[in-house]
């Protein structure tokens, strides 16, 4: 995959040269790891203006964190909330149901898990409390925070789910709404004459999860920052399935979120040759969340919200050309934006002309040349 993409482009070709200096610009990062191929070729992580790395909790280690605060980079751990399928294993019954009253398959493979089966919660909640305590991060950013879906993609597969009877039976309490006592006639009340109640509830439950998890980071680690990687759909493209599908109340989250990680993946999601798309998501977001990036800096801003996407410049699905990066990246940048990060090492390690490009970018904004 990675062979195609690069070749052949003079590298100064690929720096944007829109790249200015962005003082009020934060954070430069990378996705996926450490870069040890990169650092081993006896490079720093300054020599390339990245001075953050996220990691997923799964392969965070003392050693990787030590090894990325010599290279003065923050560190940010990724948690996965809603997708953490090697649970089902021991709980089936943690399986989301669908409309049918069934089980309901993982679309494309991606697996979701109930949101109100209370062992998974506790073993989220306890294993999120872990990684806080174990490791000196400096933030953590929850990942997969929505409904069983198969979204990332340019057409996303998105089965309305969860009915089984815990989640139902909680619904009814909490709403005080009484459902026919068969799933397929409750489910067919729920996503038609009861829609905007199903919404708000499954919305309220998701975000209560965020509020449960800012209150375990506050009590284990208070410095680290809270973010979120979430879909970059507006509130209302899709029919609204920000919200009536994926369960996402952006700003409910606001509350407890302090960093919203949009993912415009514009060449994955069906937007190749439309870079400006980043641009246009991530102002919507700042709009809908009141959110300018000129609220104050970092040393004075415990409480202020902030917008850092994560933009696509390896190739998942399509190829993102050597010359899209500074493009990419120059989007990607724009206010409310005040930090990026880049998604992903894992695939673009292996593309070294993107990565002189990326690096020619971020010393470009850090004003470092
Ligand atoms: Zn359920």
């Amino acid at each position: 995959m990675s062979a195609r993409s690069g070749g052949g482009q003079p590298k100064e070709a690929a720096v944007n040269r829109a790249a200015a200096p962005r003082p009020h610009f934060a954070v430069r990062g990378i996705y996926g790891g450490v870069p040890t191929t990169l650092l081993q070729s006896g490079k720093t992580l300054a020599d390339y203006g990245i001075n953050a790395v996220w990691i997923g909790t799964g392969a965070l280690t003392r050693a990787s964190v030590e090894l990325l605060r010599e290279q003065k980079a923050q560190v940010y751990a990724e948690f996965n909330t809603m997708h953490h399928s090697p649970f089902l294993k021991d709980d089936p019954d943690a399986a989301p149901v669908g409309s049918d009253g069934r089980v309901c398959p993982p679309p494309d493979g991606w697996q979701g898990i109930c949101p109100t089966h209370p062992a998974y919660r506790k073993e989220r909640m306890d294993a999120f409390r872990a990684v806080l305590a174990d490791f000196d991060v400096d933030g953590i950013w929850l990942d997969y925070h929505h409904s069983h879906a198969s979204w990332e993609q340019a057409e996303p597969n998105l089965p309305d789910t969860c009915f089984c009877a815990r989640c139902l039976a909680r619904f009814q309490e909490e709403t005080e709404t009484r459902l026919p006592d068969e799933p397929v006639r409750a489910s067919a009340r729920l996503l038609g004459p009861l829609r905007a109640q199903w919404t708000a509830w499954r919305c309220a439950l998701f975000t209560d999860w965020v509020r449960e998890l800012r209150q375990i980071r506050d009590a284990v680690r208070p410095a680290a920052l809270l973010g979120t990687f979430h879909c970059p759909w507006t509130d209302t493209e899709r029919g609204g399935a920000l919200a009536h599908k994926l369960a996402i109340d952006l700003r409910a989250q606001k509350a407890h979120v302090d960093v919203f990680s949009i993912m415009p993946y514009h060449a994955r999601f069906g937007h190749a040759n439309d870079v400006k798309w980043i641009a246009r998501q991530t102002a919507w977001l700042g709009r809908f969340l009141d959110i300018t990036g000129r609220e104050p800096g970092p040393a004075a801003a415990r409480g202020a919200k902030r917008i850092w996407p994560i933009v696509q410049i390896a190739d998942w699905g399509e190829t993102v050309p050597l010359a899209q990066v500074g493009p990419v990246l120059e989007a990607g940048t724009r206010l409310p934006a005040t930090g990026v990060t880049i998604f992903n090492w894992g695939s673009l390690a292996a593309q070294a002309d993107k990565v002189e490009a990326l690096g020619a970018f971020y010393r470009a904004i850090a004003n470092v040349r």
